[in-house]
């Protein structure tokens, strides 16, 4: 058995090939779509400023709470691996003093010191996209479409919308007074945490886990009524557009999402193949106070080893980038050898994938490195080839070969290749 000391850490993993193909196939075609939106990759660090955190998710929020990576670094300095995306993302905006239009979306690994169970991990990783910009019905609405136009590009099928309103600002304190109303009568039934929050933060409690306040939860007047006409109106709004853009969703009234910066529409996309852990992906419109840095947006990010385990799940094939070797070049002999490492060479050079053993091995070895591979055409060389200047080529799906010279070797195997733009054509 495998030693725990080359294990990587609880409730992380290392991601090799072949899934790491799987990973860059749902990168590469999700970097399409979000290109086709007008959206920007950016790149923020790992490692932030506790306060980013603290500051915009809330004291009291789950995450902020329990499941932060912090610690002070050497200068005393006190820092977290960011356990989320949009945080960064505002700090960045402040920082760069973007258009308040910017467009962004993010991809990396973000860090939750959870108990870790099957779709819950310590390290997972986030595709996430925020659209800058004052709150607005359409741009909502759009988030939601880009999002399932995502996840129906990687080709998942089966995904619940669930959507539900925050309001205004000026909602808060009469909802969380209509919210107090109703529990007060109900707080023995409620967790320990859920009745310090009933004076503390009474949204938090729609977001409890744990059974007991869930049914309490589930008998609460929705938290629409206690809005303000124009919350209700924008909420209206934007369930009228996903009515005009033909997406289906689910509106749930309990549903308000686990950090305080949001406002407005919040919504969830789940997927039944999941089990316990079925949220695939959360979004919402958010009013960020950063170090007097105002930033409104609407964003939404999705975990992609959940994306993965449902795809997993259904019958689709998710899309793999891998792409077996276009040739694999077999030599017999000292001289073949060179020529061949020189030839593997230049048809990299050419944009053609290519492989050999470089270890001497006999020529049933070479071959089975060959198939392993998946290789499409073998080339194979001995003495007689390099004195002649001969190339056996050998398609291995047919097991058909041939005698060809160098001019024609090139061109059959360039034929499928176009050479990619910067690609150095070196001369033979
Ligand atoms: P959240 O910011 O908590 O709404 O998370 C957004 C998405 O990230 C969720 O819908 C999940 O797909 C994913 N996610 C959150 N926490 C974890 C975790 N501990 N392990 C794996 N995926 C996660």
């Amino acid at each position: 058995m495998a030693s725990d000391r080359f294990q990587p850490l609880q409730g992380m993993s290392d991601i090799a090939a072949p899934e790491v193909y799987v990973w860059q196939g749902l990168e590469t075609e999700a970097r399409r779509v979000l290109h086709s939106y007008g959206f920007d990759e950016v790149r923020t660090p790992v490692l932030e400023r506790t306060a980013v955190f603290q500051r915009s998710l809330g004291d009291d929020t789950d995450v902020v709470r329990k499941e932060m990576y912090s610690f002070q670094d050497r200068g005393g300095r006190d820092v977290t691996l960011r356990p989320e995306g949009t945080a960064s993302i505002v700090r960045f905006v402040a920082s760069a003093g973007l258009t308040p239009a910017a467009r962004v979306y993010y991809l990396g690994p973000m860090f939750r010191s959870e108990r870790p169970q099957a779709g819950r991990k310590r390290q997972f990783h986030q595709l996430g996209a925020e659209s800058m910009g004052p709150a607005n019905p359409a741009a909502d609405a759009e988030m939601i479409a880009l999002q399932l136009h995502l996840l129906q590009a990687w080709g998942l099928d089966g995904c619940v919308l669930e959507i539900n309103t925050r309001g205004e600002p000026e909602d808060r304190g009469r909802v969380a007074e209509a919210l107090r109303a109703a529990l007060v009568p109900r707080q023995e039934e409620l967790c320990e945490d859920c009745q310090r929050r009933l004076q503390e933060n009474v949204l938090r409690i729609l977001d409890c886990k744990r059974s007991g306040c869930g049914a309490v939860v589930e008998a609460l007047p929705p938290i629409t009524d206690a809005m303000s006409d124009a919350s209700r109106a924008y909420f209206r709004e934007v369930l009228d557009l996903l009515d005009r853009l033909g997406i289906a969703y689910r509106e749930n009234p309990r549903l308000v999402r686990g950090l305080d910066y949001y406002q407005h529409t919040v919504w969830e996309i789940t997927h039944n193949a999941l089990g316990a852990q079925d949220a695939l992906a959360g979004g919402g419109r958010y009013h960020v106070d950063m170090d007097g840095a105002a930033v409104d947006g609407v964003g939404f990010a999705m975990g992609l080893e959940r994306v993965l385990g449902a795809l997993q799940a259904g019958t689709g094939e998710p899309p793999s980038a891998y792409r077996p070797p276009d040739v694999w070049l077999i030599s017999l002999g000292r001289e073949a050898f060179i020529e061949n490492l020189l030839l593997c060479q230049t048809l990299r050079r050419r944009g053609v994938s290519c492989g050999m053993d470089l270890a001497g091995r006999s020529m049933k070895a070479q071959m089975r490195a060959a198939n392993r591979a998946g290789a499409t055409r073998a080339v194979i060389r001995g003495e007689r080839e390099v004195e002649e200047g001969t190339f056996v080529l050998k398609e291995m799906a047919a097991g058909t070969q041939e005698t060809l010279e160098m001019p024609e070797l090139l061109n059959r195997v360039l034929a499928l290749h176009t050479c990619p733009p910067g690609t150095v054509e070196p001369t033979l």
